[in-house]
């Protein structure tokens, strides 16, 4: 674990660096309370800190505010370290937002022991941010493709409407759905049209903007949010994934197959105002027309 070391003492410094690095700590110093707090403020910083109380330029107690008031998701572990020993000091450091204290000349074996809480402390919370970024992942994404879900797709689409109204700007929608899908499952199985729909989603993934976005909407239909887009530019869009899903054989266990789907497109115009649902009614509609003409292919019908 990474541990930071500020102390204007280069010889406090080399002492207390030599039993860290001897108990596995990473060890980084600084030798004022600017360079500490530099440090603190940066990307990837330590989260475990040594501050010595007195030093020129910030001392420990003010290092201690700045790092509470950052707004920062990871927690930093703070033992202050002094030559004071009045009970007044211990108050304020503590409410300076140290987490621990500890009176020089110190014991080594006593930082040793005083250090276990603090790492801990941030192990655990390190775990705790894992576990939310994992169930962020797990609401918003869909387990089998890895696109945005339907409800992910549908907030995004939501909130993109509302930036046009605000912004007076554009968006295209496209609705993709896979050509006689039910036949693949049937003649291949469930599990090689579970492939089929992976690798379908990941080609409509790569022929798009980093922009914009691509949900599964539901089974085997996929939502394309396009910002910026007009009538032009969406079906420009789909005509390139449409492309992009035919383009080559998909490759599965038992042999290799040839996939097409069919896309619904439509935009907003300028000054124009939909809802989610009411934009999406209108690509359903292009996409049933590109059904029914015969499939692989992309249809676009304006939203008046
Ligand atoms: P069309 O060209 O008219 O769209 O024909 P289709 O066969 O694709 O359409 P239909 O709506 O009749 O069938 C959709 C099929 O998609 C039926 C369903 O079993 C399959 N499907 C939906 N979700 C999944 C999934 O998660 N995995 C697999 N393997 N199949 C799925
Ligand atoms: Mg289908
Ligand atoms: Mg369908």
């Amino acid at each position: 674990m990474d541990i930071l070391i500020a102390d204007d003492s280069a010889v406090s410094r080399r002492l207390l660096e030599a039993d860290l690095k001897k108990w596995g700590y990473r060890v980084i110093t600084a030798s004022d309370g600017t360079e500490a707090w530099n440090i603190l403020s940066g990307e990837e910083a330590p989260r475990l800190v040594i501050l010595d109380w007195m030093m020129p330029g910030l001392s420990g107690l003010e290092v201690c505010r700045r790092v509470r008031e950052q707004a920062n998701d990871h927690y930093t572990y703070i033992l202050l370290l002094t030559s004071r020993h009045e009970k007044e000091d211990l108050i304020a450091g503590m409410e300076a937002g140290a987490d621990d204290y500890l009176v020089k000349p110190f014991d080594q074996n006593e930082l040793k022991v005083r250090l276990g809480p603090g790492r801990r402390i941030i192990e655990l919370q390190r775990e705790l941010l894992a576990a939310r970024e994992e169930l962020r992942v797990q609401a918003t994404r869909d387990s089998l493709t890895k696109l945005w879900n339907r409800r992910a797709i549908f907030d995004i689409l939501a909130k993109e409407l509302a930036r046009c109204q605000r912004e007076n700007s554009v968006v295209g929608i496209v609705i993709g759905d896979l050509d006689r899908f039910k036949g693949i499952n049937d003649s291949y199985g469930h599990i090689a049209g579970d492939a089929v729909l992976a690798e379908v989603a990941d080609r409509m993934l790569h022929s798009i903007r980093p922009y914009d976005a691509v949900g599964r909407y539901g089974g085997e239909e996929f939502l394309m949010v396009l910002p910026g887009c007009d009538e032009d530019s969406t079906l420009a869009a789909a005509e390139r994934m449409r492309e992009s899903v035919q383009s080559s054989h998909i490759e599965l266990l038992g042999g290799s197959l040839d996939v097409t789907a069919s896309f619904g497109a439509t935009s907003l115009k300028k000054d124009a105002y939909a809802t989610p649902e009411t934009l999406i009614r209108v690509a359903d509609c292009a996409l049933y027309r590109a059904k029914q003409d015969g499939r692989n292919r992309c249809v676009y019908l304006p939203f008046e």
